[in-house]
């Protein structure tokens, strides 16, 4: 049995790393968002609205700046913390940085509309705390 913690500087990592992953979807949704809210303007035919799309175009650009950041400082952050007893990299993503055949471990949650990984990375700002999606070892953040 091993008591696995996390350094305070790791364990700020995670957060951080998480934070930005969960920034990085707001602000996926917000251009989402806006794109409709312009296409939407565009069919009800009132284009005419020059100051609301100028607007929705700063947010959208303010938006892709914000996913832009998030994606590199996740990028920067995500191979730093490793886990203890197996060595993956507790927030790297495995749908999308690989290992694509990795195996979940069966104590990994999953909850709907989430992948195994995006459901540590809300654990982490919501309880604060991730388990490994590899051997499944918990490390407490708090
Ligand atoms: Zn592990």
């Amino acid at each position: 049995m091993t008591d696995p913690h996390l350094t305070k500087k790791e364990k700020n990592t995670v957060f951080a790393g998480a934070s930005s992953v969960i920034l990085g979807w707001t602000a996926f949704s917000l251009q989402g968002f806006v794109a409709l809210l312009v296409l939407g303007l565009g069919i009800s035919g009132q284009s005419s609205h020059v100051r609301v799309q100028g607007a929705a175009v700063r947010l959208f650009i303010g938006a892709t700046a914000l996913l832009f950041v998030s994606g590199i400082s996740y990028l920067l952050l995500f191979y730093r913390v490793k886990c203890r007893r197996c060595g993956f990299a507790l927030l790297r993503n495995p749908k999308g940085l690989g290992p694509t055949d990795l195996v979940t471990n069966p104590s990994s949650p999953k909850a709907r509309g989430f992948s195994a990984w995006g459901y540590q990375m809300v654990e982490v700002v919501r309880r604060h705390k991730i388990r490994c999606l590899k051997c499944g070892e918990e490390y407490k953040l708090a």
